[in-house]
């Protein structure tokens, strides 16, 4: 059975695992969803979904556990919201472990600290979307050159989702809505992979 794995390492993760639990549900398909903590469970995975918190940490744990190495040795598509969208990324102004999937450079608290944390409208897919930002990121560039490299939202002049080949990078908060509209994207491009 196809199945996903929701990184477990620290963050928003039991918020991430209850969407795509719903997610699945609503696409009426039958898929497993599991929390994932180390590399000998990520390697059974179709797809891992990389929640917010801190990327620092994430990263650091990512690394430790050999689990960046099996993601791109299986070449499973990662789904990153927030700081999962930081670890994605090949590059960010500090100098922190990443697992560096996608031909992005990504500006880590581009919308300030914690108290500037904001919920706004904005649109991805064609549909509104209740973008909630906290400490989020931003995409400061990407590889122009790559031809697998789609925007995917904007929100007030910054890039705030994108996606390379089956991964995709959002600065916002889609586990903190009721709405599955992404989670669902996100498994659909597992399957399509598969
Ligand atoms: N700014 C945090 C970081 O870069 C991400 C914040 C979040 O995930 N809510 O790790």
């Amino acid at each position: 059975m196809v199945k996903i794995g929701i990184l477990n390492l620290q963050g928003a993760v039991s918020e991430h695992y209850d969407m795509t639990k719903n997610a699945v549900k609503n696409l009426g398909l039958n898929i497993d969803v599991e929390s994932v903590r180390y590399s000998e469970d990520v390697k059974t995975c179709d797809g891992i979904i990389i929640s917010g918190g801190e990327s620092t940490v994430i990263g650091k744990l990512i690394q430790k556990r050999g689990i960046d190495t099996v993601i791109k040795e299986k070449n499973i598509p990662v789904f990153g919201t927030c700081a999962g969208m930081v670890l994605l990324g090949k590059k960010t102004d500090l100098d922190q472990p990443l697992i560096g999937l996608m031909d992005i450079t990504v500006k880590r608290n581009t919308y300030g600290r914690q108290k500037d944390s904001f919920e706004a409208p904005i649109k991805i897919f064609g549909q509104n979307y209740s973008g909630v930002f906290i400490r989020a990121p931003a995409i400061e560039s990407y590889d122009k050159t790559k031809d697998n490299i789609e925007v995917l939202a904007e929100y007030d002049g910054e890039i705030i989702a994108i996606k390379q080949e089956h991964n995709i990078a959002i600065s916002f908060h889609p586990e903190l809505t009721d709405d599955t509209l992404i989670h669902e994207y996100f498994i659909k491009e597992v399957l399509n992979k598969n």
